[in-house]
């Protein structure tokens, strides 16, 4: 079982195959937070979550680094545009690093409500200013910039992969439309490594470099932080299709012309946007919906995240309140099955990690991690937990243990909502009593008591408590 990936550098699909054998270090661009995070940004980060869910349920030690920009981030993205740190700081009247921070726990705080692991590493653009500082004058000494108009930028030129990620031709880019009138550029596509007081006069975060006193520009974050934290080279980096042609093509340019190794990333994975009705969704646009006015109007974060799941992160996705009510359907069946299997079984261990042994409900197991090594299909995960969970030749432990273990990557809540009943004052002391008897009855077959043990199971029988002995100890359904 091998998990696969579309790799966007060379655009095929290829198995994943770590650097370093067990372990996987991965990067995903994170947010920029000078406003909430929009529900399409929180796309990205879903998409972040199934990955490394199941490179775990595969046995990686998984490092995943998550930058927070709170610096030089440029409206226009090519070095063009006002600062939108900046700008949302002088709208609000508040200082930078106070918007920064207040947004940064904002977008944890939606993270953490659409079940997303927290990342490894969460690392600040201003908390690594020396180490981007550092990167640029490794870039600097190999002979890949040029110093122009007060402005450090460097030089595609001396760069001859520069397109390859996005597929880009060097000889149609220089004779290509400047995107914004930059006279010290050399070519159109050139950026900038470090700014100093030639270009925006209101930056309220300046720093001390062999440059003059200035700021980074905004690719050059994610090359020197994900270096510090991963290695000059690593296995996996994620971010949106938008970053495909210039952040990411210039964060490679970069790190490959710093240390002088290729391939800096073996795989590239990039999510297609969420699209509205109106077309694109975007932060600086305003206009834009956040997960708590989903909460607003009702919904419960997980069922945007069905939704999300639902649709597969290389195909654009229509966001409508239709769809999202349909997730939010289908999502209340999927609880209200899970409950009723729960109604007719016991506790059974939750945090048990397994990789089978469920009987039946094997099979979909297995059809469940083929769907994720299929490129992290999750329309296909969701249907086999949905097979699953409608089979009723299944036993309810076996398709309870199935789905939870499914879960622990789908991130649906299922977990939770068996424990909802199990923990239902009525059922507690009822529970107790059996997970006790339960153990009295172990105990005895250890002391090879085996009149007291069988004893036990018959009682429990007399009560319509069936008892099954398996890998992870005994497990009670009713008859
Ligand atoms: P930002 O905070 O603007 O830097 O964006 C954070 C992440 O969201 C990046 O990986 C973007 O590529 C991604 N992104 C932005 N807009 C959308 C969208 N509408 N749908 C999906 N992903 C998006
Ligand atoms: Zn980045």
């Amino acid at each position: 079982m091998a998990l696969t990936l579309y790799n966007t550098l060379g655009r095929e699909f290829q198995a994943v195959n770590s650097l370093v054998p067990g372990q996987i270090g991965f990067y995903g661009c994170g947010p920029t937070v000078y406003n909430y995070a929009h529900i399409g940004n929180l796309r990205a980060y879903v998409l972040h979550d199934i990955l490394v869910k199941t490179l775990t349920r595969r046995g990686y030690r998984v490092t995943h680094v998550m930058n927070i920009t709170d610096v030089g981030h440029l409206s226009g993205d090519n070095d063009s545009g006002d600062d939108k740190m900046v700008k949302s700081a002088e709208e609000r009247g508040k200082g930078v690093l106070e918007i920064a921070e207040f947004y940064t726990q904002a977008f944890f705080n939606d993270t953490e409500r659409l079940n997303i692991q927290r990342p490894t590493v969460v690392c600040k653009a201003t908390d690594h200013i020396a180490d981007m500082i550092g990167l640029i004058k490794r870039i600097e000494d190999r002979g890949f910039t040029y110093f122009a108009g007060g402005n450090l930028y460097f030089d595609i030129s001396r760069f001859p992969s520069y397109g390859d990620l996005a597929l880009l031709r060097m000889d149609e880019l220089r004779t290509g439309a400047r995107t914004g009138p930059d006279e010290n550029k050399r070519n159109p596509q050139d950026f900038v490594l470090w700014f100093t007081k030639s270009k925006f006069e209101n930056q309220a975060l300046v720093w001390d470099s062999p440059w003059g006193r200035g700021y980074p520009g905004w690719h050059i974050e994610c090359s020197a932080m994900s270096i510090k934290y991963l290695g000059e080279q690593f296995d996996i980096h994620a971010g949106g299709i938008d970053h495909i042609p210039i952040h990411h093509t210039n964060e490679i340019a970069q790190s490959e012309a710093a240390t002088g190794k290729h391939p800096w990333v073996r795989y590239w994975i990039h999510n297609e946007f969420l699209v509205m009705d109106k077309g694109k969704m975007s932060k600086s646009a305003g206009g834009f919906l956040t997960l708590q006015s989903l909460v607003d109007s009702g919904y419960d974060p997980l069922d945007y995240r069905y939704f999300l799941l639902g649709g597969h992160y290389r195909s654009q996705l229509q966001f409508s309140f239709e769809a999202l009510n349909g997730a939010r359907n289908a999502r209340k069946s999927l609880l209200d099955r899970v409950k009723a299997l729960a109604e007719k079984t016991g506790l059974i261990p939750v945090l048990a990690e397994t990789d089978g042994g469920y009987g039946k409900a094997d099979a979909y197991l297995e059809a469940f991690d083929a769907a994720l090594d299929e490129d992290l299909s999750t329309p296909k995960a969701l249907a086999s937990l949905w097979t699953l969970l409608r089979d009723t030749e299944v036993s309810p432990q076996e398709a309870l243990s199935a789905a939870f273990t499914m879960d622990r990557v789908l991130g649906l809540g299922l977990a939770k909502e068996a424990e909802g009943v199990w923990n239902r004052v009525e059922n507690q002391d009822f529970v107790r009593e059996i997970a006790a008897l339960i153990e009295e009855r172990q105990a005895a077959k250890k002391y090879k008591d085996f009149v007291k043990a069988d004893g036990i199971r018959d009682a429990l029988k007399k009560r319509g408590i069936i008892l099954e002995d398996g890998p992870s100890g005994t497990l009670w359904r009713r008859e």
